[in-house]
């Protein structure tokens, strides 16, 4: 039984980063690796805070995690070294925890009742001890193919590979159907390969468990665009059922802002696919920071990525700018009964390496030389405010504009859905406003046997939230295949 007074017993400690000049050296991951022995027993430590709260808030509901992760489970097991177990349990839940311990931000530590008072020191470190179960699990081998017992004889095409498309896939070929990928780019894993930084998770921790998938008797097809190289009707006559996880990767733009199609102003994607190509051997990016001054707007997940990369590329300097005020480091209001983790500053590794943030400011213009190339920023101090309307509108509040020096401009602002493709054209499927696939509560799109998860339903969202999709929309085709699912569904679509 969990220890109810670990948490006064011991204190949050975060993983340990390396060094910012080692770091900012390479593109290997930033977290120290400590060795087995040092790691087990930080986190057998961290693990023991854990109280075993009768309703435990981290484990699912509107704020916990999507995948009902059993967090307080877990946490038991790694306290008193039964690694094994734990990673049964983790893995009964999330086929992926590698990714998720290395690159969500944690919903589940924002929700953990330890997070409501700082007199309780912080939350457990729930994603530090996830990422250590899915590692030991590897380490000792207990990471093995899953084989189906039975075969259903259907077949079921997944569009695009990455961790909504791959945890469809890995349900249902475990489910027994014939389950083919594909992948429209040269190498498998979508915004894992291209998006994500080596920094922030190592390619080879993708690569070895697309090779679980395999030999589990998942089939991929790389650079073979659905709707192009094959068409709708061989797609058809082929599956018996086709999952769209496409993702979301229409970059949102600035079109009104004076000055935006100078050279050297990019979007996001732009930027991180040709460095993350780069890291695979591809020859030098396309868009490189070496020496330059980069600005990159955006204050988000997207913006600390183009950041830590432009710190790596050898930028001359690096700025981010948010319009958004510096949210608190800490939680200032001690009379609040509530959590607070979620809305205090977030720093990422990357703001500790080199440069600066910069809140409250507003792009006016991108300035250029005579030669059309980005070559300042105009900015001005802003607040941001609703309208009567409801709509957020962004005020200047200072009078003189100030002039940021900018050689390469990165727009991280979002993403505002599914890019133009012609699979959805050839399928009937209209996007929604908001430019992603709706469906039914069954995951099922307008057009029939067709079925959709990940951030092509619910729009730019977090890698727990695709992989949650990806098991759901599992179950609703594996039900639609064969009447029934025994399969796990965490979440209903939105
Ligand atoms: Fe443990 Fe926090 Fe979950 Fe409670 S809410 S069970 S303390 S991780």
């Amino acid at each position: 039984m969990a220890d109810p007074y670990g948490f006064l017993k011991h204190s949050r400690q975060e993983a340990k980063k390396r060094p910012v000049t080692d770091r900012a050296a390479d593109w290997d991951e930033v977290y120290l690796d400590l060795g087995p022995e040092a790691r087990d027993e930080q986190v057998r430590t961290q693990a023991a805070r854990c109280m075993d709260c009768g309703v435990p808030f981290c484990h699912s509901g509107s704020a916990g995690c999507p995948l009902g992760n059993l967090i307080p489970e877990w946490n038991e097991l790694v306290r008193r070294g039964d690694w094994e177990l734990a990673s049964d349990r983790l893995h009964a839940t999330n086929n992926f925890p590698e990714f998720t311990g290395r690159l969500c931000p944690a919903p589940c530590e924002a929700a953990c009742v330890l997070s409501i008072s700082h007199d309780a020191g912080g939350p457990v470190a729930i994603k530090r001890v996830e990422q250590a179960i899915a590692d030991v699990s590897w380490e000792q081998g207990l990471v093995r193919p899953t084989r189906a017992h039975v075969s259903s004889g259907r077949k079921v095409a997944v569009v695009g590979s990455g961790p909504a498309g791959l945890a469809a896939a890995q349900q249902l070929t475990r489910a027994g159907h014939e389950v083919t990928v594909f992948e429209r780019d040269d190498r498998l894993g979508g915004l894992l390969r291209y998006g994500i930084p080596e920094f922030k998770m190592e390619k080879k921790v993708l690569d070895r468990r697309l090779a679980q998938l395999r030999n589990e008797g998942t089939r991929f097809v790389t650079s073979c665009e659905v709707g192009v190289d094959v068409t709708v009707e061989q797609l058809r006559e082929r599956f018996d059922a086709v999952v769209l996880a496409v993702g979301a990767l229409r970059g949102r733009d600035d079109r009104t802002t004076p000055g935006r199609d100078l050279d050297g102003v990019h979007l996001a994607m732009d930027h991180l696919v040709p460095a993350n190509r780069a890291c695979e051997g591809d020859g030098p990016p396309a868009i490189d920071a070496a020496g330059k001054h980069v600005v990159v707007i955006g204050g988000g997940d997207t913006g600390a990525d183009c950041y830590g990369t432009a710190v790596r590329q050898g930028a001359a300097s690096v700025v981010q700018l948010d319009q958004y005020p510096m949210p608190p480091a800490k939680r200032d209001d001690e009379r609040s009964p509530w959590p607070v983790w979620p809305w205090i500053l977030r720093t990422y590794p990357a703001h500790e390496e080199a440069g600066e943030r910069r809140f409250a400011v507003a792009v006016e213009e991108f300035v250029g030389d005579e030669a059309g190339h980005v070559r300042q920023i105009k900015l001005r101090k802003v607040r941001v405010e609703r309208d009567a309307s409801g709509r957020r509108v962004v005020v200047p509040v200072s009078e003189e504009a100030e002039l940021l020096p900018a050689d390469l401009v990165l727009l991280a602002i979002g993403f505002e859905g599914v890019e133009h493709m012609p699979l959805l054209d050839g399928l009937g499927i209209r996007l929604t406003e908001r430019g992603t696939v709706s469906c039914g509560s069954d995951w099922q799109t307008q057009a029939p046997g067709v079925f959709v998860c990940g951030d092509a339903h619910r729009g730019a969202s977090l890698v727990v939230w695709a992989i949650a999709e990806g098991r759901s929309v599992a179950n609703a085709v594996d039900a639609h295949l064969t009447g029934s699912s025994d399969l796990p569904s965490p979440v209903i679509p939105n």
